[in-house]
């Protein structure tokens, strides 16, 4: 079928690129730069155009062409600040964040009810008790052996807990923080800019605390005010850098990060650190002076974490040119080792990484999990059925410091993320040299990669199905 599949072989150009990934280089103080000095960027904030700039201008000065692409954000969210009390049979205050998309609330007190982890047997269980209330649900202990599994189910039962008390009638969700010592985190609200019920994250602790008060019996009241700035159609930019290709300039390989982040820590493993190594990257290929046959696209996305919008907008901007996108790649898993890549459910584009990996096998073992996966700037790509890759990670610390204050420059795995560099940087490069190309999927492949997998799933728990179904978001035609 693919004829070309196995013509792919690594040349003086790879060995060099590779090589440049792993020796000196400006990553380390670039990454320290972004996530020190210029800190959490929530997109919609002064610090987001700050990273905006920033990243610009690391490109300019690397050689790189760049250019910035504007579009329009359907919503942003950015907390000024959030309190939230205990009183009744016992007081103490709560340490608080809300969950992005959280409306503003001011001190709504209400009851507050023990809701176990919020399943409907627990909702079932508080009846009519829980219109109106507060209602408390648990999540489970998400440490570094849990890891990104522990993540991904947390979106699950955040949207089914959600779900059940909108159908409730509650006042609002306070959901404990899955992180021990104190740690709060933000999460996306399931139901994304359309939700509407307020939803706190308070410490583990705090959590706990309450749940053994209310089932020793006492009687609580929780009282809240969530300040958020909330806009709608606010301009946003994605950054994109290009390297011409020489023989074949139409096709693009393009491979991205966000650049936006949360803000309660600084945005280091989520995701500077990937922001950082595909500058370096960009900037290592024009230092050599490599010329790739296929024109290479980097792309800082922003809007990552309000609705993987940046990269949604660009499937829309370059529209025209996504029959000629050979792969959307996406790195987004902190600094853990690079195990292999999630391939989407296509085993031609698992043949074509294998051979790319081949010049960095001393970096490995690799294994490429051939699902679609659903959380970071692929997803688009995957929808408009552009082949598309997610570095797959050893989860390391990334689980158990996401969307966290902990999330900060020294979590980063410095050796790590050279080496990670140099492996993206092989498979860029094979991508952007090989003449094998697989084809953009249809609809109806779409459809049919939907109702094998669990995307369905997916997709809902990152709030992006209903667009999807109605047609605002992949290809339709
Ligand atoms: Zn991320």
């Amino acid at each position: 079928m693919h004829p070309s599949l196995d013509a792919y072989a690594a040349d003086d150009d790879t060995q060099r690129l590779i090589a440049a990934m792993l020796g000196d280089s400006p990553v380390v103080e670039d990454l320290q730069e972004l996530t020190d000095t210029i800190g959490g960027r929530v997109t919609g904030s002064d610090a987001n155009e700050q990273a905006v700039a920033w990243a610009t201008d690391k490109l300019r000065q690397a050689g790189v062409a760049v250019s910035t692409e504007t579009f329009m954000m359907p919503a942003t969210w950015d907390e000024r600040s959030v309190s939230a009390r205990i009183s009744g049979d016992v007081e103490f205050v709560l340490n608080s964040v809300a969950k992005p998309y959280s409306p503003s609330v001011s001190r709504l007190s209400a009851r507050l009810l023990d809701g176990g982890f919020g399943s409907a047997a627990d909702f079932e269980r508080l009846g009519e008790s829980a219109a109106g209330a507060w209602v408390l649900v648990e999540t489970p202990l998400l440490d570094d052996d849990v890891g990104l599994g522990g993540l991904f189910g947390l979106y699950g039962d955040s949207r089914t807990f959600e779900t059940n008390a909108t159908a409730a009638g509650a006042a609002g969700i306070v959901s404990m923080s899955p992180y021990p010592k104190n740690l709060v985190y933000r999460q996306f609200a399931s139901h994304g800019a359309q939700n509407e019920l307020p939803l706190l994250v308070i410490e583990r602790e705090d959590a706990q605390r309450a749940l053994r008060l209310l089932r020793d019996g006492k009687s609580l009241t929780l009282s809240a005010t969530i300040d958020a700035d909330q806009q709608e159609k606010r301009s946003s930019t994605n950054v994109i850098a290009e390297i011409p290709g020489a023989s074949r300039p139409d096709e693009i390989v393009l491979f991205g990060a966000h650049l936006d982040s949360h803000d309660l820590g600084t945005g280091a493993l989520d995701n500077g650190v990937n922001v950082a190594m595909l500058i370096n990257v960009a900037r290592q290929i024009t230092r050599l002076g490599l010329q790739p046959q296929r024109t290479i696209r980097i792309a800082l996305w922003n809007g990552e974490e309000q609705g993987l919008v940046g990269s949604w907008k660009y499937t829309v901007q370059h529209k025209d040119e996504l029959d000629n996108h050979v792969v959307a790649a996406s790195f987004d898993i902190g600094s853990g080792r690079t195990t292999g890549f999630f391939t989407g459910g296509r085993p031609d584009l698992v043949r074509l990484v294998n051979s790319y990996l081949a010049p960095v096998a001393a970096l490995g073992p690799f294994q490429q999990v051939d699902a679609p996966v659903v959380g970071t700037d692929n997803y688009d790509f995957m929808i408009q059925g552009v082949p598309n890759l997610v570095a797959f990670q050893a989860d390391a610390n990334y689980a158990s410091n996401y969307h966290a204050e902990s999330d900060t420059f020294d979590k980063v795995d410095q050796q790590q993320m050279r080496l990670n560099s140099a492996i993206a940087a092989a498979v860029l490069w094979g991508f952007a040299n090989d003449t094998a190309r697989l084809p953009r999927q249809s609809n109806a492949e779409i459809r049919a990669l939907i109702d094998a997998t669990d995307l369905e799933t997916q997709m809902r728990n990152f709030a992006v199905w209903d667009a999807w179904a109605d047609g605002t978001r992949g290809r339709h035609d």
